[in-house]
């Protein structure tokens, strides 16, 4: 008789739960504060759900074109053209996806052939590593050393190789808050050329960052055509259910790209792109209050988690914070994370899910603060007792073992 196999592909053998939205559903079962998965708590602004509604009855409910409706694109092209000077062509280089997740996973589907190698710094956002196993790429992990978070220059000259095919860049950075310099993006551009490889840049934060203005890859000398430049709504505009992202990159890789992007979702919703095209009309005063804002964000749950104990490592830019967890006794952060929303109720994100050795992010939890100023207050208090609780727990558990 035949063994049994598998009804699931190989290709998703090595998928685990995504701990993000499992740390979510954690938090629901407890009732704690969700510091975990990053979406705000608090509303979009009011200008952009009415253009929502008003698209709605407008009957704009069919499918927009496939690569996105000629209005996001034209308000995108001029939003890159206004913010950094970047000539994109409504017409042959935007892209408009289900978020920037969809983005992600259509470009690399476009470029990479199985057996390519894909550099990815890290600790990285969990998506990248299932993203390059579905395409079949080989990920080439190059550290980015705490306590800065930097990378060796070494290191990663030498993880380019005949074979990479792409990089993998996400700044402002998740999970660890780094906004790469412009001499760190000149020596990642510099590599890609010299290899004939794509830098592939999530810039979903692009606004979000507390000091100076954000640099798209996109425009240091000879990689407007090398560029893959992913953003998009969710964050910007706090809408991250909406699910609307795009992708700037040169026509022959646009071509690729779109007819991936049509087979797998065909499009974008199409009202809400219509939302987003009067959303990006905000401009400049929009981009600079979001920011002073989660500046303010920052240095509550900043102050409140050293308050704490927790050694946090305060970002320059996305709205994260990378903690270290040794000073209370766990030595797994899934423990301590799994601890933490059921004892002092709020969530976070075991570090070892940015990383592809998981042991290298066991002592760290990452916590975000893209949340009102008051849940952020309250998470403080609650996190003021972790060391208080922590000690109990180690305590109870002592007493049992040596019933
Ligand atoms: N990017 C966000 C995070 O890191 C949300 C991830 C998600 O669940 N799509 O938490």
């Amino acid at each position: 008789m035949r063994a049994a196999r598998s009804p699931l592909a190989a290709r998703t053998v090595g998928f685990t739960e995504s701990v993000i939205r499992e740390m979510t559903r954690l938090n629901a079962v407890h009732g704690g504060i969700n510091l975990a998965q990053g979406f705000p708590n608090f509303a979009a602004p009011t200008e952009v759900k009415e253009a929502a509604k008003r698209a709605i009855d407008a009957d704009l409910n069919q499918y927009a074109i496939t690569w996105g409706s000629k209005s996001l694109r034209d308000a995108l092209a001029r939003t890159y053209r206004d913010l950094y000077t970047m000539a994109v062509d409504p017409e042959t280089m935007l892209t408009v996806t289900c978020g920037s997740t969809e983005a992600m996973v259509s470009t690399l589907l476009a470029i990479v052939d199985p057996g390519d190698e894909v550099v990815v710094l890290e600790p990285f956002y969990e998506n990248y590593g299932p993203d390059a196993a579905i395409c079949g790429a080989t990920p080439v992990f190059v550290p980015l050393r705490p306590p800065s978070f930097t990378f060796d220059p070494d290191e990663l000259r030498r993880a380019f190789t005949s074979r990479t095919r792409a990089i993998i860049v996400n700044t402002p950075n998740n999970p660890t808050g780094r906004v790469f310099s412009r001499a760190e993006l000149e020596l990642i551009a510099g590599l890609c050329r010299d290899h004939d490889a794509i830098c592939v840049t999530d810039e979903i934060y692009e606004h979000i960052k507390y000091a100076g203005a954000h640099i798209p890859i996109a425009t240091l000398e000879g990689m407007a055509e090398r560029t893959v430049t992913i953003s998009g709504a969710s964050k910007t505009f706090s809408v991250t259910g909406w699910r609307v992202g795009w992708i700037v990159a040169a026509p022959e890789l646009t071509a690729g790209i779109r007819k991936v992007h049509d087979f797998v979702t065909v499009g974008a919703p199409a009202p809400l792109q219509e939302a987003v095209a009067v959303a990006l009309e905000l401009g400049r005063p929009y981009y600079d209050r979001l920011a002073r804002d989660y500046h303010a964000r920052r240095d509550i749950l900043v102050r409140a988690l050293e308050a704490a104990g927790f050694a946090p490592n305060t970002p320059e830019g996305a709205y994260y914070v990378l903690c270290d967890i040794r000073p209370f006794g766990f030595a797994d952060d899934v423990a301590f994370a799994r601890w933490l929303v059921s004892e002092v109720g709020v969530a976070g994100v075991p570090g070892s899910s940015f990383f592809s050795r998981r042991e290298l992010g066991r002592h760290l939890i990452r916590f975000t603060f893209c949340k009102t100023e008051d849940l952020l207050n309250e998470a403080g208090a609650r996190l003021a007792r972790t060391h208080e609780l922590a000690s109990r727990s180690r305590d109870r558990s002592r007493s049992a073992s040596s019933a």
